[in-house]
């Protein structure tokens, strides 16, 4: 099997010939129904809802159940059942019950890529290198606890008698709540941190991609981790307001800025505050100056725009070109844009597939109304005549300075490019949102590129990156931490400081 990154290769012919034949199996059977996974049983409760298939509209990819209440608070009362044992077992055992997990999915790599591009659209690169980034996010926690022998140090004290250690220990019981674009690495990722750091987990998936997302329950199911450890409830925004109602004690969420700031502040009510970990939006800027090798500026802008239908939370949605290379930037980006095939993920020449729903499709029509307005389409600006929820990667020009659509987060195949004076302008136009997720700079002038670095407000930041302006983050190589708008605790996933997040200190001084 090929290895993939988001930014790295291309698929042999048996790694393509497993796909399309596991994505033929999927579209013709669709899931089964699926229900909970509680205390090691699947839970067959609450109506059914239906995921239809972007690709093609007219049929139904997944079938699931929406937890209620009821169910959410037997999951949580399975994880807490669980939570004990489970911190009690040396995390070198259960970081060997993690690994087996990630060791089944790396068995069943085609058969997860192939429901992934059923549910969400995505191509069959991006969809072999989330399942990729699954088993490496495992990898990457299991290997952080290792190297931190568990979260405890020694520390000083004042007389012989006295031994004074400190150390990270568990909170309890996550809730994970998980967003529709990566569902089955991003839910892999919070939840395999948390239980890495021995805490027991509730994981609710989005409600567009259940079948992905059931595909880790049973990984975790054949690894023989123990019942109740992870838990999984499906359903909607219903299901994760009741869990975050719940008496977890603690919510890692990655989703929009508007329900994680809401899960945040609803945790700090009650009688005490309890840990909110958000990861959230971005409006992600690529800067591009009078010093910049411009083609490999135009093919890492519409690569970090339009990988995924720009439905990437480091999806870059806005150009900032100083005006020299400007009209030369505006061109090239048009050109290679216009160059990018749409197309069902099944077909290996498509660069982009349909974004996730029908509201997406709207909210795109809007965009392209109002950037006909104010501003001028350079490319895109229609839908394809294909059987599903297709747009065309779009690219906007010459917007009023401050623009709604240079501010908001639009989530779909739509980049802007805003003229500036020079740097100092471009980072000032960078910093001028609310996010602050990823950003990118394509100089040959380290001067210049040492001053963005310094001044960005941004969390993940990359220099003259052809592959992807602004994407294609990889655990362990890049950490992702959300500023502003964009996070809530100043640490991020895939990096060094994310297991820690999913524990709290206590010092301990014996005396003998
Ligand atoms: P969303 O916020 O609509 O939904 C995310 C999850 O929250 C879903 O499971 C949904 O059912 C649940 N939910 C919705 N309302 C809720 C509520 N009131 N209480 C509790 N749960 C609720 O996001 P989405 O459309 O699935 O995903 C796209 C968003 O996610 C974008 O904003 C994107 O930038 C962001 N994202 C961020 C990162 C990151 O690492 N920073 C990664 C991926 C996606």
């Amino acid at each position: 099997m090929t290895r993939l990154t988001y930014t790295s290769g291309s698929l042999d012919a048996d790694t393509d010939a497993a796909y399309e034949a596991e994505l033929a199996k999927a579209r013709a059977e669709g899931s089964p129904e699926l229900g909970h996974w509680i205390a090691g049983e699947e839970v067959a409760a609450g109506e059914v809802f239906e995921r239809e298939n972007p690709s093609f509209t007219d049929e139904i990819a997944s079938r699931a159940r929406e937890a209620d209440a009821d169910v959410i608070a037997k999951a949580v009362e399975a994880a807490k059942d669980a939570r004990v044992e489970w911190r009690r077992t040396p995390y070198a055992e259960r970081n060997a019950k993690l690994r087996a997990a990630a060791r089944w999915i790396e068995e069943h790599v085609p058969e997860i890529a192939a429901i992934l591009s059923l549910e969400t659209g995505k191509t069959r690169i991006e969809a072999i290198a989330e399942v990729q980034e699954g088993i490496d996010l495992i990898e990457t926690y299991c290997s952080e606890i290792e190297r931190n022998d568990g979260y405890t140090h020694p520390l000083k004290s004042f007389s012989d008698n006295e031994q004074n250690t400190e150390t990270l220990r568990p909170y309890g019981v996550f809730g994970v709540i998980g967003p529709f674009n990566f569902p089955f690495a991003l839910c892999i990722g919070m939840s395999s941190a948390a239980m890495v750091a021995g805490n027991t987990v509730v994981l609710k998936p989005s409600e567009e991609a259940p079948w992905s997302a059931a595909k880790f329950a049973e990984a975790m199911n054949a690894a023989g981790v123990p019942a109740g450890v992870f838990n999984l409830v499906h359903g909607g925004p219903e299901a994760g307001k009741e869990l975050v109602d719940s008496p977890v004690d603690g919510i890692a969420f990655t989703g929009s800025a508007e329900v994680g700031r809401a899960i945040a502040k609803r945790l700090h009510e009650g009688p005490y505050t309890r840990p909110a970990l958000t990861e959230m939006g971005g409006k992600n800027p690529a800067i591009v100056t009078a010093n910049a090798d411009v083609d490999k500026a135009a093919e890492g802008i519409a690569r970090a725009a339009f990988g995924l239908s720009g439905q990437k939370c480091s999806a870059c949605s806005r150009a900032i070109v100083v005006e020299d290379v400007y009209d030369e930037l505006v061109e090239k980006l048009g050109e290679f844009t216009r160059g990018l095939k749409v197309g069902e993920p099944g077909d290996p020449t498509s660069f982009l597939g349909p974004v996730i729903n029908e509201k997406t499709v709207a909210r795109f029509e809007d965009a392209v109304e109002a950037a006909k307005a104010d501003g001028r389409i350079v490319a895109g600006g229609g839908r394809p005549d294909l059987p599903g929820y297709y747009v065309e990667p779009t690219v906007v020009g010459d917007l009023p300075r401050g623009h709604r659509l240079t501010r908001d987060e639009l989530f779909m195949p739509f980049v802007t490019v805003t003229k500036v004076a020079d740097l100092d302008e471009a980072i000032e136009e960078a910093n001028a949102v609310v996010y602050g997720l990823t950003a990118g700079i394509f100089t040959e002038d380290d001067a210049e590129a040492e001053e963005f670095f310094d001044r960005i407000e941004a969390g993940i930041t990359y220099r003259n990156r052809r592959a992807g302006a602004t994407t294609g983050a990889w655990p362990g190589t890049q950490s992702f931490c959300g500023w502003k708008s964009s996070g809530t605790t100043g640490k991020g996933g895939l990096g060094p400081h994310y297991v820690p997040q999913f524990m709290r200190e206590q010092s301990r001084t014996v005396v003998s």
